[in-house]
C-alpha cells in the first residue's frame, strides 16, 4: 500500500509538471497577442454583414465554380469596407427580404443593385449613387409584335418581387395596358419565362438583362428605349450615420484611386454607368 502511495505521489508530481508547462506555453501565446495589441494593431477585425440577392449579374451572382457570391457590387463594397479596415461577409437573401433584414439588424448593408427611391428612403438610408441604370423591356428573340411599352396592351409580363420593375409593371396594369403581372423570386426565372414563352415580356434592369443575353440567353432580346433612369445605392439602417459616412467616404476614395473604373471594366459595364 505504502509503495503504491509513493508511485501515486510521483505520478501526480509529473502530471503537475506537464500541466504547468502546457499552461506556460499558452501564456506565451496570449502574451504574443497582447504585444500585437500594444503595437496598435486591431485586436479584433470588424466584419460587416452584407445582404444581397444573387441572380443579378454582373452585380451579384453565384460563381458556379466556387459556389460563392461574386460580382461588381461585392468587389466594390469589399473595396469600400477595406478603406476603413473592415471585412465583409456576404449573405444570400430574397430581394424582398433585404430591407426587413437591414431593419432587424440581421445585416449591416444592402449591396444588391438596389435603386434609390423616395419610398425606400423612408425606410432605409442610401449612400451616394454608385451606378446608373434603368428598366428595359425584353421579349423572346422571335417576337415581332412587341417593339416598345405601347405594344404591351393585353400582354403578360414577368418581374422580380419587390423591384422597381415590379412597380412599373403594376403601374402599366393599373393603366389598363398590361393584362397580367407574373412575379418571381429571382431574375433567372423572370428571364427563363420570357424564353419559354409563358409570358410575353419582362421588365428588369437593363444592364442585368443585357448580361443574361451576353452570357448565352440569346433566346431573349431587348426592345424599345430604357423605360426609366435609376441609380443604385448601398443601404444601411436608419440611424447608422457613422457607417453611412464611412461607406460614402470609402466610395469616394475607391473612385479617386481608379479602382472603381477598374471594376467597371472587369464587369464589362460602360463608363456611362458611373453617376455624375
Ligand atoms: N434595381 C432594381 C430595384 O432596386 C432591381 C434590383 C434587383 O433585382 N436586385 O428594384
Amino acid at each position: 500500500m505504502k509503495k503504491i502511495g509513493k508511485y501515486m505521489l510521483v505520478l501526480f508530481l509529473v502530471m503537475g509538471l506537464v500541466l504547468s508547462v502546457t499552461a506556460c506555453g499558452q501564456q506565451d501565446e496570449s502574451t504574443e497577442g497582447d504585444k500585437e495589441g500594444a503595437k496598435g494593431e486591431p485586436q479584433e477585425e470588424v466584419v460587416l454583414k452584407v445582404g444581397t440577392e444573387p441572380t443579378f449579374p454582373p452585380f451579384e451572382v453565384l460563381d458556379p465554380k466556387t459556389d460563392k457570391i461574386m460580382g461588381f457590387d461585392i468587389d466594390l463594397i469589399e473595396a469600400i469596407a477595406a478603406e476603413s479596415g473592415y471585412k465583409v461577409e456576404v449573405q444570400d437573401l430574397g430581394f424582398d427580404a433585404l430591407i426587413p433584414a437591414l431593419q432587424s439588424g440581421t445585416i449591416d448593408i444592402i449591396a444588391s443593385g438596389m435603386t434609390i427611391t423616395d419610398e425606400r428612403k423612408e425606410q432605409i438610408d442610401f449612400t451616394a449613387p454608385y451606378i446608373n441604370a434603368g428598366l428595359a423591356l425584353a421579349v423572346a428573340e422571335g417576337n415581332t409584335d412587341i417593339k416598345s411599352v405601347e405594344d404591351l396592351k393585353g400582354k403578360k409580363v414577368s418581374v422580380q418581387i419587390g423591384t422597381t420593375g415590379a412597380i412599373k409593371a403594376e403601374e402599366l396594369k393599373e393603366q389598363g395596358i398590361v393584362k397580367e403581372v407574373k412575379i418571381y423570386d429571382t431574375v433567372d426565372v423572370v428571364m427563363a419565362e420570357v424564353a419559354r414563352g409563358t409570358v410575353d415580356a419582362s421588365i428588369n434592369d437593363l444592364p442585368v438583362t443585357l448580361e443574361y443575353i451576353n452570357k448565352g440567353h440569346t433566346e431573349i432580346k431587348i426592345v424599345g428605349d430604357p423605360m426609366t433612369s435609376e441609380e443604385y445605392g448601398f443601404a444601411v439602417a436608419k440611424g447608422k450615420e457613422d457607417l453611412l459616412k464611412k461607406l460614402d467616404d470609402g466610395l469616394k476614395k475607391v473612385i479617386e484611386s481608379g479602382k472603381y473604373a477598374e471594376l467597371l471594366e472587369k464587369y464589362n459595364l460602360p463608363e456611362s454607368s458611373q453617376p455624375k
